[in-house]
């Protein structure tokens, strides 16, 4: 009786190891508003399945986006451990090996702050619209999202500029929405930003590394402890790095911060 229970149970397993494996991303919904705003174009997603588009990716993946990570692999090693230590010599080489910004790399590089995994699906979808605005084979720039989450669903906020910069467009969030987010008590879930790759730097200095930089830090900080912030996220559109609060004031004390 024990055996025939048993096999009974596997079953319905089984069909959700098989339904797993062939599951694959949403695909990209058009965007509920879209407006230009403090020099970026400021675009709003509201999205149902939050475990799904928060999950990992999975094949297939927009058409722009493997054709940019098909460019970045075929100029350099991807391996986000392997970018880590290349970006840490170019360091080590310019400020000599006892910086205290090294220290940063030396962290993350031993696995004891942060985790670096594959993208989530909503990755994987701002990064295709990103791609829209920066071809893969021009000096990349960045873009920000903050993310909220109730319950199954997420509102989604993204700031894309076109021109180069060398840091992330700030988000605008209209009064009415932050009423809305506050009201409604939707969680900030994720902070994400991209650290794009630069081929073509003199320095050797390839960039495309899911570290924090230091104002990041500080920007994370601010988030976490005064509005919730759950979990800031940084993708170079291969590979997603995920930091936590104590992550944060982990890193910031390398710098006596
Ligand atoms: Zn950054």
């Amino acid at each position: 009786m024990n055996i025939v229970g048993s096999i009974r149970v596997l079953a319905p397993a089984l069909a959700w190891m098989i339904a797993a494996a062939a599951w694959s991303c949403p695909a990209s919904p058009e965007p509920v508003e879209k407006r230009f705003e403090n020099n970026a174009w400021q675009f709003v997603w509201e999205l149902k399945e939050a475990p799904t588009w928060l999950g990992v990716e999975s094949a297939p993946i927009p058409a722009s986006l493997q054709e940019y990570r098909d460019y970045a692999n075929g100029q350099t090693d991807t391996d986000p451990f392997v970018l880590l230590a290349r970006q840490r010599a170019v360091f080590e080489k310019a400020y000599g090996i006892n910086d205290p910004s090294l220290e940063a790399f030396r962290l993350i590089e031993r696995r004891e702050v942060g985790r670096i995994a594959n993208s989530s699906c909503l990755e994987l979808m701002l990064m295709a619209e990103h791609l829209k605005f920066h071809p893969l084979n021009v000096p990349g720039s960045e873009f920000s999202a903050r993310i909220y989450r109730k319950q199954s669903q997420l509102k989604v906020f993204a700031s894309f500029i076109e021109h180069e910069s060398m840091g992330a467009p700030g988000v605008a969030i209209s009064l009415a929405q932050r009423n809305e987010i506050q009201k409604n008590a939707w969680q900030f879930t994720t902070f994400l930003h991209n650290h794009p790759f630069s081929f073509q730097n003199p320095y050797g200095d390839i960039s495309g590394t899911v570290i924090p930089s230091d104002p990041d830090l500080v920007t994370f900080r601010s988030l976490f402890e005064a509005e919730g912030l759950q979990a800031a996220w940084i993708t170079n559109g291969i590979h997603s790095a995920r930091y936590q609060s104590m992550d944060t004031d982990r890193l910031l004390s390398t710098i006596g911060l």
